[in-house]
């Protein structure tokens, strides 16, 4: 049986309470436009359920009244997954009042957490019972666990613990059809067919809606040495980080790297971070090291391996943080790049990634014919060089309209970072996920046999295409 727009309205009044069903445009509007705005969206309502049982009825509502639904967390995607569309007939399901952490499992080193709770809530809830949530990234002061695990976020901490995939030991899922999958399993070791749970993870919303899951716990490290490490060029920093990861293995917990072009633009938007590195170096590497025997332990295996770096010839010059504030400037300075890019204006943004050994060439000859094709075009560079994730950003030349060039060249710059992306056996998205803003650039660049598939899956499981349609598949 059909469902008219106003009888749906009413059924997810009367389920949830009308002060959680938001009509009011200047009330939806937040929820409306994407983190980058790049995207404007309209919608029916914004849905804010408190339970599981919620989130299924509202499921089950929407496909009996036809309505499509764009799952939202903390609505910090890069790519425009968590906005809806212009029609004004989809709803927005923000998961944020589903917050609560359901239950922490000392021996089994798991928590139980609801898909609203907030990254930075759960590290610290964590940090608090002497454990540590690794997942760390930029947005974790607003992102959520449910949409770090729809995108399988991965942040700076992926070189030691993985994408938020390998976090994630189970998960409770409704259905697109409006069904509770109780996928809460702290194993693991569990081999019973199709893997589900790494089905849903990084599927942005269109699959299903993740209201909890089990994540696994680490102890905490009781040392964490950091460093700012000068390195002239892509071939030293590659040697350096396997240096580092030959000698100090698995306490190896964060490689950052930073162009100097990149630091520059952060000190000009935000002066008090100044790299404290003399002379500007042309790459700034961050390192981090983790240890759980002692502060001296840590601090003298830093040490050591930057003496050899330096006697090889790897590094010119380094500064170790003396003190947690110093260590935490020099992550905010790593973090606050994503932040002086949207302040200068606009840019065309490339979060891919490459085999770690292809890094020099493709950045050589993309920088090259970027240059060649493009007078004055700035390249912020920057990633998690250990996990051969780079953000190739590319800005317009200073003075020039970045609306304007951007609306411009958009698809011949990206035509070119995702040509040589290709030509080394790269991924066009590393880690914000394909959502709205990579579509046309994931079927260019996807196998249409890999296409086909996700295109069944989608259609078994979500037949009426009712979840977040127009994004990842046309
Ligand atoms: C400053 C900044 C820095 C960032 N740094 C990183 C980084 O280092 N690494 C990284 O990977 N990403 C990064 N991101 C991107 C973004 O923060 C992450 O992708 C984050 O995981 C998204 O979480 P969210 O709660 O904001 O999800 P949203 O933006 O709300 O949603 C993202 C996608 O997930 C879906 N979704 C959300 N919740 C659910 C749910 N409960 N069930 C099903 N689907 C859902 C949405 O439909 C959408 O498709 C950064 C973003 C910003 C703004």
């Amino acid at each position: 049986m059909g469902m008219t727009p106003s009888a749906f309205i009413a059924h997810c009044q009367s389920l949830l309470g009308e002060q959680y069903v938001l009509l009011d445009e200047t009330d939806k509007a937040p929820y409306l436009r994407d983190w980058r705005n790049r995207y404007q969206g309209k919608a029916l309502a914004i849905l804010l359920p408190k339970t599981t049982e919620h989130v299924a009825e509202i499921v089950k509502a929407c496909n009996q009244a036809k309505v499509s639904i764009v799952p939202q967390g903390g609505n910090t995607s890069m790519c425009g997954a968590a906005t809806p569309n212009d029609s004004g007939q989809q709803v927005v399901i923000n998961l944020k009042r589903m917050q609560s952490i359901r239950g922490l499992d000392i021996s089994n080193q798991t928590v139980v957490v609801e898909a609203g709770c907030i990254l930075q809530t759960l590290q610290e809830t964590a940090r608090a019972q002497g454990f540590l949530f690794p997942l760390s990234l930029g947005a974790q002061g607003s992102c959520q666990i449910g949409g770090n695990l729809a995108t399988n976020a991965g942040g700076t901490n992926v070189l030691r613990y993985g994408n938020a995939r390998e976090l994630c030991l189970g998960l409770e899922v409704v259905t697109a059809q409006g069904e509770i999958m109780h996928g809460l399993r702290s194993l693991r070791k569990d081999n019973t067919g199709f893997d589900l749970r790494d089905l849903y993870i990084g599927s942005e919303g269109c699959l299903g809606i993740i209201t909890a899951a089990v994540l696994k716990l680490f102890p905490l490290p009781v040392a964490q040495w950091t460093a700012l490490v000068a390195v002239p060029d892509i071939p030293s920093t590659i040697q350096l980080l396997n240096l580092f990861q030959k000698r100090t293995a698995a306490l190896l917990t964060g490689f950052e790297m930073m162009s100097k072009d990149s630091l520059d633009l952060t000190a000009k938007q935000f002066p008090h971070m100044k790299n404290p590195l003399a002379n500007d170096p042309a790459y700034t590497v961050l390192v981090e090291l983790s240890d759980h025997e002692s502060e001296e332990h840590a601090r003298m295996l830093m040490e050591t391996v930057l003496e050899s770096a330096f006697e090889s010839g790897l590094a010119s010059d380094a500064v170790i943080a003396n003190n947690l504030s110093q260590a935490q400037s020099f992550w905010t300075m790593r973090e606050h790049i994503t932040m002086a890019q949207a302040q200068e204006g606009a840019n065309l943004k490339h979060d891919i990634s490459l085999p770690i050994s292809s890094l020099h060439a493709f950045i050589e000859e993309t920088d090259r014919v970027l240059r060649q094709k493009f007078d004055g075009v700035r390249i912020i560079n920057f990633g998690h060089l250990g996990d051969g994730n780079l953000h190739y950003n590319v800005a317009p030349p200073i003075g020039d309209d970045p609306q304007h060039f951007n609306r411009t060249h958009e698809k011949a710059i990206h035509d070119i970072v995702y040509a040589h992306v290709e030509k080394h056996h790269g991924s066009i998205s590393a880690e914000h996920g394909i959502g709205q803003l990579k579509l046309p650039d994931l079927e260019a660049h996807r196998g249409s046999i890999a296409h086909q598939l996700m295109r069944s899956v989608k259609h078994a499981l979500d037949p009426n295409n009712i979840m977040n349609p127009g994004k990842v598949l046309s």
